[in-house]
């Protein structure tokens, strides 16, 4: 069988980091991180980019569309792609991946670590070297993030925890694969729907923001917050409820053009705005304007959002995002 060609695309995070005396910075290239893990050799063919140097607490979706337009580049060239990036703000590049590269019958995988390569303890050779066995193993396609030997979709990932290696979670999903010891082991039923590739785009709409419901916030605080904005996220309380004193400025914003993407702060269980009044009166009172999510996490919705909003049928695409997460 012919030996996969894969791209190890460099951005950034603790992975590459080390410490001049001012706290961690990124400073390691793509090569260096594989002249750590030697076993890669042995799997594959491989060439690197390095994109970026940036704690990923400093990307912005100007770098995920670098990154997308690194892939859609290199797409007919390479079996597969691997990111390397900061677990800090991970989940919001997987998942606007996940929208760029939508049904990518190529696998796409983003890793990084919580300790440094090359450091003693490092998460970051078994977390680089399982990214790659990821890429390389037949059922491999989509977006994923290979972490702690999880296999977790692009659209369903969250950080969990700071300072854990096991750092991320699979909300509202099994985790795709597991793999142990360089073996995956594919959870049963999680096959993506295999829909047809959706074609690539680098194409992002950053006018989206999320607006945490807290007790008591202030009508005037979302008026602000939603100056120049073509969609805001909404992040209500429970199953799906939305304070009354709200009411009135969501919806004089959505009768002027603004997107409100209803979603809740709880991770877990389904969100269901139709369960209490509270959470009726918004739809009732906005109309068309409002779409609910049901179960995926809220770096994933707002992701999806930005990509929608670059497409023609702002609800379609929305709910076309969250479906079709690979
Ligand atoms: N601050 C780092 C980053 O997100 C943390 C990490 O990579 O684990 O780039």
């Amino acid at each position: 069988m012919e030996r996969k060609k894969i791209l190890l695309i460099s951005t950034g995070g603790t992975i590459v980091c080390r410490d001049r005396g001012r706290g961690l910075v990124p400073v390691l290239s793509g090569a260096d991180l594989l002249r750590h893990v030697p076993r890669v050799s042995e799997l594959c063919d491989t060439s690197t980019v390095d994109l970026y140097r940036l704690d990923s607490t400093d990307m912005t979706p100007v770098e995920w569309q670098g990154v997308a337009s690194v892939i859609h580049r290199n797409y007919e060239a390479y079996d597969g792609f691997i990111v390397t990036h900061g677990t800090d703000t991970l989940a919001y590049a997987s998942a606007a991946l996940s929208c760029l590269m939508r049904n990518s019958p190529k696998p796409i995988a983003l890793t990084g670590s919580q300790i440094p390569m090359g450091q003693r303890g490092s998460d970051a050779p078994d977390n680089l070297l399982d990214a790659f066995i990821w890429v390389c193993h037949p059922e491999a396609r989509g977006v994923h993030i290979v972490f702690a030997g999880r296999v977790i979709r692009g659209m369903r990932a969250r950080k969990r925890h700071t300072t854990d290696t096991d750092a991320f979670e699979s909300v509202n999903c099994p985790d795709r694969a597991t793999i142990r010891s360089g073996r995956v082991m594919i959870t049963p039923h999680t096959a993506p729907v295999r829909y047809p590739a959706a074609g690539l785009s680098d194409k992002l709409n950053t006018n989206v923001a999320l607006a945490h419901l807290t007790p008591g916030m202030s009508p005037a605080l979302i008026s602000r917050m939603a100056e120049g904005l073509d969609a805001l996220v909404v992040e209500g309380v429970g199953i799906g409820g939305i304070p009354d004193t709200l009411t009135p400025i969501l919806t004089e914003l959505a009768d002027n053009g603004l997107w409100l993407v209803l979603t809740s702060q709880v991770p877990y269980g389904t969100c269901d705005f139709t369960v209490y009044r509270v959470g009726r009166r918004i739809a009732e009172a906005c109309g068309e304007r409002v779409i609910t999510t049901r179960d995926v996490p809220v770096e994933a919705t707002f992701a999806a959002a930005m990509w929608a909003l670059t497409q023609e049928d702002f609800p379609t695409a929305f709910t076309r995002a969250l479906k079709g997460d690979m």
